[in-house]
């Protein structure tokens, strides 16, 4: 065995099987490249699924976090610190928005936005008790836990897992009929991903996202945008309601927001609604921490100045327009995304999305596959136009 086989077997031994990882063990890495243990390079065309946006050990943010390691690391909430107050305001005004309410992962994050639409739903609607219903959309994923996995429609991420947990409405995803009929008096929230990541990056039609927004207005319900994948900077704008000119009542961000350093994320949104949680109503431990807030503080002001967007925008015009080949010959059945961001639909001819991954890792390319044919692209946000041109050219080698 060499040293890749041995890490892996060993990896397989001692961790639960939750995942089927390509078989490349990393060992460092830079920008939008990876090397791994044999000293062999790899383009990394996934970026942790949105969560390097930025690139690997982005200088900006590697410095940010060293300086804070020297100062302090964790408080907990039990006190204050001297970076906390500039993460909330300067977050929530990124997002146009008032309050923040920090936690870690993005499943801890939807999990809150879930307790603020219901408490807002009591407290401010008036739902009676134990009544509130959630609205969300089928293929949807918000994150692993008991609750979320509740309303999934991935049978691999729900079976066995009951009893699940009630309170949520599920209608197809891009469907206005379906969730006009779904909304009723004690409906508190739609909570919803803009464009939906791991279901293979579905943009809803032209007009949805606003249907949405002007019918949640109208029955006084809150519009939750899951932006934890989609946002910060991906589809070239800050946030994916964006493109649609709508502004949810509340975001739910993680993933770029820790700048690929730590785990943060966040739910902003208004005063009046954050404004429902009194002390001991919800918490954590780690969750708006020093050295989160001062990684994500240098994400923040590297999101401000539009540069990491318009990035987006170039790069990803040239991304699908050199995917558009591939559908244009057949290669592909589909092409969808915006931005930096692509799932692509390999024909089955050429091999299941796995496969593809597989071919593409040994030309030293890595992506993964979501669903079936289904392969995601989405590179750190930093990759540089030949890079992007190279990565592209092996995808069109191994579908040929
Ligand atoms: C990744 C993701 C989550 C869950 O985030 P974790 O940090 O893995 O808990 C939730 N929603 C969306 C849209 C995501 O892409």
């Amino acid at each position: 065995m060499n040293a890749t086989e041995k890490l892996i077997a060993s990896a397989e031994a001692h961790t639960a099987h939750t995942y089927h990882p390509l078989p490349v063990v990393v060992a460092t890495a830079d920008g939008a490249w990876l090397t791994d243990v044999e000293g062999r390079r790899y383009l990394d065309l996934l970026a942790g699924y949105s969560a390097l946006n930025f690139g690997h050990r982005n200088r900006r943010l590697v410095d940010a976090a060293k300086a804070q390691l020297e100062r302090v690391t964790l408080t907990s909430r039990a006190f204050h610190h001297d970076r906390f107050a500039a993460f909330c305001s300067e977050l929530a005004e990124l997002c146009g928005m008032e309050m923040v309410l920090p936690m870690n992962t993005g499943a801890e994050a939807v999990e809150t936005a879930v307790k603020t639409a219901r408490k807002w739903g009591y407290r401010v609607k008036g739902v009676p008790a134990e009544m509130a219903k959630i609205v969300v959309a089928g293929n949807n994923f918000h994150g692993r836990t008991t609750t979320l996995i509740s309303f999934s429609t991935d049978p691999e991420a729900r079976a066995d897992y009951g009893p699940y947990t009630p309170g949520f409405e599920i209608v197809p995803f891009g469907d206005l009929t379906a969730m006009r009929a779904a909304v009723t008096e004690n409906t508190v929230a739609v909570l919803l991903e803009p464009i939906q990541g791991e279901a293979g990056v579905l943009v809803p039609p032209a007009g949805y996202l606003p249907a949405v927004r002007e019918l949640t207005r109208e029955r006084n319900v809150l519009f939750v945008a899951d932006e934890i994948q989609s946002g910060l900077g991906r589809t070239g704008r800050t946030f994916a309601c964006e493109h649609e000119n709508v502004v949810p009542d509340v975001y739910v961000l993680g993933k770029a927001l820790g700048g690929g350093v730590v785990p943060v994320s966040a739910v902003v949104s208004s005063a009046e609604i954050l404004g429902v949680f009194r002390p001991g109503e919800h918490g954590s431990t780690f969750g708006g921490n020093p050295l989160a807030c001062a990684v994500a503080l240098e994400v923040i002001a590297m999101l401000r100045t539009g540069e990491y967007q318009a990035r987006a925008t170039e790069l990803g015009a040239r991304l699908h327009r050199e995917l558009r080949k591939l559908t244009a010959s057949g290669r592909a059945t589909a092409v969808r995304g915006h931005g930096l961001w692509a799932g692509v639909d390999i024909a089955p001819a050429h091999g299941t999305g796995r496969e593809i991954s597989e071919k593409l890792m040994h030309r030293g390319v890595l992506v993964k596959d979501t669903h079936g044919p289904t392969i995601r692209i989405a590179p750190p946000l930093v990759i540089s136009e030949d890079d992007l041109d190279w990565g592209l050219a092996q995808l069109d080698a191994v579908v040929r």
